[in-house]
């Protein structure tokens, strides 16, 4: 994994600004209702956090390279936009999914990272370690 320094050069993309603060408020609002079981595919909402913007931004803050294996992002795929604390769901070792996730981060600048598909869907997975 390669370090990365968030430069004040990159602002904060517009979109995790404003629509990002809105999902996470209504995500908030449904935990504090008692919902504990979010879903990735459905409760989160990638065209705010996976928008263009973002991805572009992560793209400069990470010299283009993917956050674990440092491929160059292009030259893999289109890249994914990696929650480094799980927005669903956890696991350290091989226990069964800890729940909920870090809901609350799933739209934050600093919670987000870019790596290439491999390793966000074969390796990364819900780990958190
Ligand atoms: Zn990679």
């Amino acid at each position: 994994m390669i370090q990365i320094v968030r430069k004040a050069s990159v602002a904060v993309p517009i979109v995790l600004q404003k629509k990002g603060q809105e999902a996470t408020a209504a995500l908030i609002a449904r935990y504090e209702e008692g919902e504990r079981n979010f879903k990735s595919k459905t409760d989160f909402d990638s065209t705010i956090y996976a928008h263009d913007d973002v991805k572009s931004s992560l793209l400069d803050v990470q010299g283009h390279k993917c956050c674990f294996c440092e491929s160059k992002i292009s030259h893999t795929s289109y890249g994914d936009v990696e929650h480094y604390r799980p927005k669903s769901a956890w696991v350290q070792h091989e226990e069964a999914l800890n729940k909920p996730g870090y809901f609350w981060l799933s739209y934050d600048w600093n919670n987000l990272l870019l790596s290439c598909e491999l390793c966000n869907q074969r390796y990364k997975k819900n780990y958190l370690k």
